[in-house]
């Protein structure tokens, strides 16, 4: 770390000794700790505006790992918190707001006449799962390598294209013997071991974790001719894609209706929630109770309430918001690309809908395998010079466009990568 960064970040590094102490890492995600040149401290954050307790500011492109889509103070969900406050907590209650966002939800995502909530991501993708194998009574699963479906032992595996194992130390090998790993993007591979003995395929319809690749022509519409030939589920994890490709999330935005959706993230505007949503078949087991739902704070009524605010406004907004966000990052990645080409530092963007991946160590990504070529530490490079540019991402290169940027802020942006990419290749890592 070099004198400039001690000074800059004087108080991340002292708040990052004595957080080591007693929190584990120092984070609640272990990804967190991965900032390069330290993980910053957020003190504040106004619209898509973050100041670390340096004193420093950003413009925010991570968006709290995505949920963030309306920016981090968006009225009509800050006021329908408050509003919610002043009931009372309500924890664990059945209360209205419940069963108004099932029905946001059934009007605004294709696949969704029935909805289930709880607290995270990774939670709704294993519901997904068991109802997957309550609805066809069949236990094997489809996961597709370098698709990520969060962090519980069954799904938490083939995080990378160089491994088909547990992601995770620690993780039971035992729990994943029903899941199948096949390579993404490419329907023979399914037809190769699909069969009637499955419960369920499980995709990401377009592979944002593993770097922002589109689905190729007719892919998800094999996915889902083959799915439906033989009685197994296609479960769409929109976890990312929800309410950020589309309204409808990747399956408005590619014209095709799987039998379950998960939802997370942009669905809270900031606060926890995920849902289960399906048709009214593939969701039966749980809609008429014989699958048992648990957990005491599933539909909590903060999270309901910012989650009805943030679908409302998304709706109202739906029309110029989606095509403005794919513009902006289509703006972003362009810049990169040609900055890149301009210092001679080997870099690549790539860009799905509002989502931007910024690759270090290559100079192209023709194909999902060529991710191996990926250097993971020159993306960490580079996200740090554009940390110290005033540009906050994702350590590991993701960026996600919101309804907040504007663009005078996609200006200062690219001056900000310009600047960045011409230290970056000042550096021994970039080349
Ligand atoms: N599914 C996808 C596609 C995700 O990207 C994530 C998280 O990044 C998850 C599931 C897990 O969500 P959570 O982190 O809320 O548990």
């Amino acid at each position: 770390m070099t004198m400039q960064d001690r000074a800059r970040f004087a108080n991340a590094l002292i708040y990052r000794s004595r957080a080591v102490e007693h929190l584990a890492f120092g984070v609640s995600s272990t990804p967190r700790a991965t900032q390069l040149p330290v993980p910053i401290v957020i003190d504040h954050a106004t619209g898509i505006r973050l100041t670390d307790t340096d004193g420093n500011r950003y413009i925010d492109y991570a968006l709290g790992y995505g949920p963030l889509i309306l920016g981090h103070t968006p009225a009509p969900v800050m006021d329908a918190i408050k509003a919610e406050l002043a009931r009372g907590l309500r924890t664990a209650s059945v209360h209205e707001g419940e069963a108004e966002l099932a029905e946001l939800i059934a009007g605004s995502v294709p696949c969704a006449e029935i909805s289930a909530f709880v607290s995270t991501g990774s939670e709704a993708a294993h519901l997904a799962l068991r109802v997957a194998r309550a609805t066809t009574g069949r236990v094997k699963v489809i996961k597709f390598r370098a698709n990520y479906h969060g962090w519980f032992d069954s799904l938490n595996i083939a995080g990378t294209m160089r491994s088909d194992g547990p992601s995770a130390l620690g993780q039971d090998p035992a729990a994943s013997t029903s899941v199948t790993v096949v390579d993404w993007g490419n329907a023979a591979a399914v037809e190769a071991v699909l069969d009637s003995s499955f419960a369920a395929v499980i995709v990401e319809p377009a592979a944002i974790n593993a770097g922002c690749f589109a689905p190729p022509p007719g892919y998800l519409e094999q996915l889902r001719a083959m799915t439906e030939k033989l009685g197994v589920l296609l479960i769409f994890d929109e976890v990312i894609t929800g309410y950020r490709l589309a309204l409808g999330g990747a399956q408005e935005r590619y014209g095709i209706t799987p039998d379950l959706c998960v939802l997370g993230k942009a669905l809270g505007a900031g606060l926890p929630i995920g849902a289960v949503s399906g048709s009214r078949t593939a969701m039966a087991p749980l809609a008429n109770g014989r699958l048992v739902h648990r957990g005491t704070f599933n539909g909590n009524p903060l999270s309901v309430a910012a989650s009805i605010a943030c679908v409302n406004l998304l709706r109202a907004e739906c029309a110029s918001l989606y095509p403005r966000m794919e513009r902006q990052a289509s703006e972003l990645r362009e810049h990169l690309n040609a900055e890149s080409a301009r210092t001679g530092a080997a870099l690549y963007a790539q860009q799905v809908g509002a989502c931007l991946q910024i690759f270090g160590g290559v100079r192209e990504m023709a194909r999902m395998n060529d991710l191996v070529k990926v250097d993971p530490d020159k993306t960490l490079a580079f996200t740090a010079e554009l940390l110290r540019a005033g540009i906050f991402t994702l350590p590991r290169g993701l960026m996600y466009l919101s309804a907040v940027h504007n663009d005078a802020e996609i200006a200062e942006t690219k001056a900000a990568i310009s600047i960045a990419m011409d230290r970056f290749v000042q550096t021994p890592s970039a080349s």
